[in-house]
Order: structure tokens, then C-alpha cells, then sequence
């Protein structure tokens, strides 16, 4: 098999090479940007809605299904909304051989689905907060290339709704929302910065958005998620009321939180290397592969010690693969790591007779664990495993940024920048074009390295009222 494209010298040759050589996602489907979810890339999808499921339930979001449809008269409602979303939704427009009275949308995002609906669900202040989620697929007609998972027209999406009885209390589910994600992204190994984008970055509709975005090779970032606070922009338009404890009527204040199938491009885009994909072991497909290797005359012992290792991890709950077949085990291995699966299990003559099984997982890291206490010394190295990944994309996260002074630094800028800015608009354009990106925003919290106060805006030198902000190449 060839090798990858280099990573640092030409990523995004290096990623669509990785998710196609493991299988992640097969773009042969005859419509652009609409790829099929394999065996192996669903495997890892349901991984990801499993932990989003676990830390979105656990801040009190039940889940809902909404249909895919919306009729244009719900979806017109919000004109900030609309003019966002116009050039990208996809219309039906004819039922069977029937032109339909009002033509339907194909969801881009379910604000206009949903929000007609909670005015009924939303009566009185007891109703209040309501919090659901759903993960469904939603259609942008891009136009910029499609990448897998990246950007495609079919999206396996997350999205929580909120209704809230005023603007504090949205503002602490905000604040829950970026926790809630900071326990995620702690399974993921991903780390990253949560950035309130500049007013004409925001999404189509919102007060104002926090952005999660990672930062993955150069001056380029990948946008994992949003956190948006609507405040009464579209409770005003769908009438979403409640009466409030002295009877008056309320419009309530809503916010939302989106993530998607870009969390599985950046664990690709983050955690691979030049032997391929990585994956953390909340992720992983299978944790554990089991190789037995062939050996004259041990042949029956090799395989019943593969076949006890494989059913005693499954049967403890491990995702684990048993790969008994014909090819030599040099290129099994080769396949599991392009794969990313974390731990392999070699099982030969010795192995067997001495009732152990090699270990060595993705990063190269070899050991022995005994059959006698299997399952804890799995466990033991899966943790490992899982540090050493945290590690490394903890140290090249903080090798990504750097600071600059001048907006000459931003030209061909190695690194994603932190600048001193004003908060002017224009200003933030100069920005945008010195380093031929985005302003991407100013940290929501704090920064999670030091970075001591801005001196001044970087574009027009005002020393007053100045804030760091991040510029980058998003992708
Ligand atoms: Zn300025």
C-alpha cells in the first residue's frame, strides 16, 4: 500500500487520504457532499452521539424528533434567519406530480421546524426552561469543495433547543452548554477554545455565538460546534409566550447548541499521523484488536488463546476485533493502525504458552499483559494509551498559537495569531486580510494559556478597551 501524503506539508491531501485508506466514508455516492457512512465510520459516529447523549441528558435536555420538512411559511418567519439561510436550502416542491400550495424546506437547521411548536408547548412559567435535543440529518447546498465530515450537503447534526424565562437564565445554559462540551471534548482529547464571534460572523438570527474551534496544523482551525443566545429574536417572531409568575406575558429567551459530524474530522484531523488515524477509546470503533500469529504446531493453542482474550474483553464490555485471517500479520498491523484502533494484542507460540498476550497500542508503546488478570491490564494500558493521546494534542495545541504585533505578522503566519483589538469593525476586516482568514473571536472565558494583556488594537494602535481576539484559516 502507498504511503499518506505528509501531514504538515500538505493536510488536506493527508485527511481525505486517511478517512478514504480507513474506511471512514465512501464519497462514491452520486451526489456531491452526500457520502456513505461505512460499517467502520458509523461505528465511530455512534461512539460520538453516545457521549453528546450522556452530557447533554445530564444538564436536563430530553430528546425529540422533529420532521425533516418545514413548510416556507414557518421557515420565512425570522428575516435575519432566512437571509442566512436562502442560497443554502434545498426546496421540494411538487408532491408526486402536484405542485405543492406551499412549497417545503428540507431542513438546514430546525429553529423554523421547532419554534412554531414550543408556542404551543410553552403556556406559563412552570413550562420553563424547556430543553430538548435531537440528532438528525440536516442539507445545506454547499458550494464551497465538500470534504468528508467536514463539510458535506447531508449533516449528521446535534442540536439542543432552549426556552428560557429571561436573558440571565439563557445566558447560564450558554455557560452549562460550553461545560457540558468541555466533558465531551475531555473524551475526545480534543482541545480547543470557545470564542464569541464578531457580530457579522454570528449565526443568521442570534444575539450573539460562542464558537468551539481547534486549531489543526498551521494557521488553519476547524469549527467543532456553537453555542448561540437568541435572546427574543425568534420568540418575538413565532410567539413563543409564557405568563409569568405576576401574569404578565413573556416572550421567553432561547438558545441553542449545535454540533455535528465535524467532531469526527477533527478527532481525523487532530489525532492522525503519518501512520493514519487515531482514535481515543471514548471514540474508537474497537478498542482492541486481537491478532494471533501462525506458528508450526502451536496452531490450536494460538487460537484458543485468542478466542479466550477476545470473548473475556467482549464480555466485559470492550469493543474488541478478532482478526484471524489469512494475511501475515505485519499487514494486519499496518491496517489496524491506519485504522486507529488503540490497543493490539499479539498472541504467538510464547504468548500462548505462557498464558500472555503482547500489547501495543497506537502509539508504538509495547508490553505484555498476563490472561490472568486480562481485563484490569487491558483497562490499565487503554488508559495509557488514552494519556499519551491527551498529551500530545495538548502540546501541539499550544504550539498552534502565537502572538503578533503587527499586522505584517499575520502574512503567511505559520501559527493561528492572538491579537490586540478594538472591537471596531473595521479593524477586524484589516485583520481578516493581513492574515487571510477570519477573525475568529475573543476567548468567552479566559484563554487556557497565559497570555499577559494586549498592548494595543493591532490595526488602528488604540491602547483603550483592547481585547485579545484569535485570527485564523478556518477550513
Ligand atoms: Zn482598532
Amino acid at each position: 500500500m502507498a504511503d499518506l501524503p505528509d501531514k504538515d506539508a500538505a493536510f488536506i491531501d493527508w485527511y481525505l487520504a486517511v478517512v478514504e485508506a480507513a474506511d471512514l466514508s465512501d464519497k462514491r455516492y452520486p451526489v456531491k457532499g452526500m457520502n456513505i457512512w461505512t460499517a467502520y465510520g458509523l461505528r465511530a459516529r455512534r461512539r460520538l452521539d453516545q457521549v453528546m447523549i450522556r452530557e447533554i441528558e445530564a444538564i436536563g435536555s430530553e430528546a425529540v424528533e422533529f420532521p425533516t420538512l418545514i413548510p416556507e411559511t414557518d421557515f420565512a418567519k425570522e428575516k435575519e434567519h432566512v437571509k442566512g439561510f436562502d442560497a443554502q436550502v434545498y426546496w421540494v416542491t411538487r408532491g408526486g406530480l402536484t405542485p405543492l400550495d406551499v412549497p417545503l424546506v428540507l431542513r438546514p437547521t430546525s429553529e423554523t421546524a421547532m419554534y412554531p411548536t414550543f408556542a404551543l408547548w410553552v403556556r406559563s412559567h412552570k413550562d420553563l426552561p424547556l430543553a430538548v435535543y435531537q440528532i438528525v440529518n440536516t442539507f445545506r447546498y454547499e458550494t464551497k469543495t465538500t470534504r468528508p465530515f467536514v463539510r458535506v450537503r447531508e449533516i449528521h447534526f446535534f442540536e439542543e433547543h432552549t426556552c428560557q424565562v429571561d436573558d440571565a437564565a439563557a445566558t447560564r445554559r450558554v455557560h452549562e452548554n460550553l461545560r457540558a462540551f468541555a466533558k465531551m471534548a475531555a473524551d475526545f482529547g480534543l482541545p480547543y477554545l470557545a470564542l464569541r464571534r464578531p457580530d457579522w460572523d454570528k449565526f443568521a438570527g442570534a444575539a450573539y455565538s460562542v464558537a468551539l474551534d481547534a486549531p489543526i496544523g498551521g494557521p488553519r482551525t476547524l469549527q467543532l460546534g456553537t453555542v448561540h443566545h437568541y435572546r427574543e429574536n425568534f420568540s418575538g417572531p413565532y410567539g413563543i409566550r409564557y405568563e409569568a409568575v405576576d401574569g404578565t406575558q413573556k416572550l421567553v429567551h432561547q438558545t441553542t447548541f449545535g454540533l455535528s459530524e465535524r467532531l469526527l474530522g477533527g478527532i481525523v484531523a487532530i489525532h492522525g499521523d503519518a501512520k493514519g488515524a487515531v482514535f481515543p477509546v471514548a471514540v474508537a470503533p474497537f478498542e482492541v484488536v486481537v491478532v494471533p500469529i501462525p506458528a508450526a504446531g502451536a496452531g490450536p493453542a494460538v487460537n484458543a488463546a485468542a478466542s479466550e482474550i477476545t470473548e473475556r474483553l467482549r464480555a466485559a464490555g470492550r469493543r474488541v476485533r478478532l482478526d484471524a485471517g489469512d494475511e501475515r500479520p505485519g499487514a494486519k498491523y499496518y491496517r489496524w493502525e491506519l485504522k486507529g484502533v488503540p490497543l493490539r494484542l499479539e498472541v504467538g507460540r510464547r504468548e500462548a504458552a505462557e498464558r500472555t498476550a503482547t500489547a501495543v497500542d497506537r502509539f508504538g508503546a509495547k508490553g505484555t499483559v498476563r490472561l490472568d488478570s486480562l481485563e484490569s491490564d487491558v483497562a490499565t494500558r487503554l488508559d495509557e494509551f488514552d494519556r499519551t493521546l491527551r498529551e500530545r494534542a495538548e502540546t501541539r495545541f499550544r504550539a498552534s498559537f502565537a502572538p503578533a504585533a503587527t499586522l505584517a505578522e499575520l502574512a503567511h503566519s505559520d501559527r493561528v495569531r492572538y491579537v490586540g483589538w478594538c472591537g471596531a469593525e473595521a479593524c477586524g476586516h484589516e485583520i481578516e486580510r493581513a492574515i487571510d482568514g477570519a477573525l475568529l473571536g475573543t476567548p468567552e472565558e479566559r484563554f487556557p494559556f497565559e497570555t499577559g494583556p494586549p498592548a494595543r488594537c493591532i490595526a488602528c494602535g488604540v491602547e483603550r478597551d483592547v481585547r485579545w481576539a484569535v485570527a485564523a484559516q478556518p477550513i
